[in-house]
């Protein structure tokens, strides 16, 4: 009898225990999560509904439904829809020689293909290749938030103290958000609170891609590292962590951060194949370099490098930072 006593609430416990864990575990899981096949690199450009000119970069399936991720070429905002919401000749030039077709020379002269020409040029040098600071004066800075592989939660003072100057000034902090597949699959909780953020209209996330490993060996000279590893499938890479966000219903952007900022010729000249411009930065915080109006801040929201927190904390507080979406450095 006594053992009943005993066994009997312990028993109760358990199973209520594994009640709240199995509740908590599904609430965590997303189940409106979509499954994306054969998604792959194409360049066709196209006409939306208002014959307005788009640059379709990705296609890929849903179920048996096509797809395209498509760029604006003068805002340079993504967007992805079925391939049958888009047009490839222009309707609304009715009458024409040449019904609707687009130029190469109309092509190349939108504002993203200059710029996606003007940084996949050489010089090519190994370092710091991209965009460092806005290319017109601008009022503001860019700040970018590299998510690389961690072990360590994230910088939740830091994201949270972006919300509370959201909340303050009513309207949502812009910010740019290197993200790597492998930080996504192994923090779903600190992804899912960052497109929370994103729905509450705190945070303006632009997700920039920084390929999906960011294989980095601490034993290997930099010529060799990163994204120069001979082994690396560089076109999964640059895929994988743009998929998984569509599957979580967030939109890629065009922009992509190298892995360690290291890069060559080559794989710039694969950037440009996959329509991705270069973002690297004038002010890495944690490397002494100091912000000045118009640079690409670079800080670690991943908790590997909190001396750029450090740096950046008090800008927020005390300075006149004014940050700007990424796509209004061009
Ligand atoms: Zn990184």
């Amino acid at each position: 009898m006594k053992t009943i006593k005993f066994v009997l609430p312990f028993f109760v416990f358990l199973f209520l225990s594994c009640l709240c864990l199995s509740t908590w575990a599904n609430s965590s899981i997303d189940n409106n999560n979509i499954v994306i096949t054969d998604y792959h690199q194409i360049f066709i450009p196209c006409y939306d509904k208002n014959g307005n000119l788009l640059i379709a970069i990705r296609m890929y399936f849903i179920g048996a439904t096509p797809y395209y991720l498509v760029v604006n070429p003068y805002t340079f905002a993504t967007e992805s829809a079925p391939a049958a919401n888009f047009k490839n000749r222009n309707i609304s030039s009715k009458g024409n020689t040449t019904p609707g077709y687009y130029t190469w020379d109309q092509i190349k002269n939108t504002p993203y293909m200059k710029v996606l020409f003007r940084y996949t040029s050489g010089p090519y040098p190994m370092n710091n290749y991209g965009v460092t600071h806005a290319e017109h004066a601008v009022n503001g800075e860019f700040l970018t938030v590299d998510m690389c592989p961690s072990a360590k939660p994230f910088e939740e003072q830091f994201f949270k103290a972006l919300v509370a100057i959201a909340n303050r000034n009513h309207q949502p902090v812009p910010l740019a958000i290197s993200l790597t597949g492998i930080w996504m699959i192994e923090h779903p909780k600190e992804f899912n609170w960052l497109t929370q953020q994103e729905k509450a209209n705190t945070l303006q996330i632009t997700w920039t891609n920084h390929t999906f490993s960011h294989l980095y060996y601490p034993d290997l000279p930099i010529n060799q590292n990163f994204l120069l590893t001979t082994e690396s499938n560089i076109t999964h890479e640059i895929l994988d962590t743009e998929k998984m966000l569509l599957e979580k219903h967030q939109l890629p952007s065009v922009f992509f951060r190298f892995p360690g900022l290291v890069s060559n010729k080559k794989l710039v000249l694969m950037m440009r194949h996959f329509g991705l411009i270069p973002i690297a930065s004038n002010a890495w915080l944690a490397k002494g370099q100091q912000a000045k109006i118009g640079s690409i801040i670079l800080v670690h929201g991943n908790s590997n490098e909190p001396q750029g927190i450090k740096d950046f904390m008090p800008m927020l507080q005390y300075s006149n930072l004014n940050l700007l979406p990424l796509s209004k450095a061009f």
